[in-house]
């Protein structure tokens, strides 16, 4: 596919040849990734823009490969090509359900966890049997997990990709639709959708304060999601001028590197400690 031929050329050099053949590298090393302990979580806390308290997380995959950090956006584009994505999202699915739950005991608070999930994985005829097991086996409550999908990857299969969905709405699990903004949903198909939630993409937020018509966009979006009846949440907040802008506009919560860069858990935890219980 174009796109990941792309991206793979930007990283590593001239030619497609070589570029090919980055990409088989990464897809055979992928697939020891798991076995080998080579992936980990990092996450991002979510902050509710009335309190300004943590709510949330969003778990975030790291690849530690012979000394580097591969980048996600390098690595999950081969993984969701090759297949691997499926068992690598069943692990991340599960350690972030953990995680949650380490948390909540250590710290009395009980965050909503984001989990990134690839339209690859939704398709993956395995996908609600390995939730339901996931769920069973670390006492997840389901209506504190969220599944983050990308809105220009819901639009493909649509049919089928609804009936997942209800699938996974019906457990009490949540959808936050991921990259609002970037994909070409109409209003009719937005307001079929089984979601919860609009997470308005960085691009946006990064333009808010200095071009007017990227604010004009955030506003329309966030009254979007208050007509459907969706939560809103704003990704990529860097400056305190965009927290205002956001609070101001209405949007629930934000998250971004203003608030905390993603941070290994014990550092949420101590977070999650400082800011109390109540
Ligand atoms: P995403 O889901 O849109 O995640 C947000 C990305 O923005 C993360 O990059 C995060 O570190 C970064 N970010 C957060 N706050 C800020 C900010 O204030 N400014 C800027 N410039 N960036 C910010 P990351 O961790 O490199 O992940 C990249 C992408 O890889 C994610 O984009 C997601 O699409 C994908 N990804 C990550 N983990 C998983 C996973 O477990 N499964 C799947 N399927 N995809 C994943
Ligand atoms: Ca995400
Ligand atoms: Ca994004
Ligand atoms: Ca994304």
């Amino acid at each position: 596919c174009k796109a990941d031929h792309r991206g793979a050329l930007a990283i590593f050099g001239e030619t497609l040849e070589q570029a090919l053949h980055q990409r088989l590298q990464i897809a055979t090393r992928l697939r020891y990734a798991l076995e080998r302990n080579e992936l980990s979580l990092s996450y991002q806390p979510q902050i509710c823009l009335s309190s300004g308290r943590i709510i949330g997380a969003e778990a975030l995959l790291r690849w530690h490969n012979e000394d580097r950090l591969i980048p996600p956006d390098t690595f999950i584009p081969v993984a969701e090509s090759s297949g691997s994505i499926v068992p690598i999202g069943a692990w991340v699915l599960e350690q972030a359900c953990r995680q949650q739950r380490a948390w909540q005991r250590d710290t009395g608070q009980a965050l909503r966890m984001a989990v990134n999930v690839s339209v690859r994985q939704l398709k993956d005829p395995g996908f609600i049997d390995s939730l339901d097991r996931i769920i069973g086996q670390t006492g997840m409550t389901p209506g504190l997990l969220e599944l983050e999908i990308t809105e220009s990857t819901m639009m493909e299969d649509h049919q089928a990709l609804i009936a997942t969905l209800q699938a996974v709405r019906a457990r009490g699990v949540q959808v936050a639709m991921d990259d609002f903004g970037t994909g070409y949903s109409s209003m009719k198909y937005l307001q079929e959708l089984p979601i919860d939630r609009l997470k308005i993409d960085r691009s946006f937020i990064g333009h808010m304060t200095e071009s007017e018509q990227d604010l004009g966009l955030v506003e329309l979006m966030v009254k979007m999601g208050q007509l459907l009846r969706l939560g809103v949440i704003a990704e990529g907040v860097e400056h305190p001028r965009e927290n205002d802008l956001l609070r101001q506009l209405g949007c629930d919560e934000a998250q971004g590197y203003l608030y905390q860069k993603p941070t290994h858990p014990e550092h949420i935890a101590l977070l999650l400690r400082e800011q109390g219980e109540s």
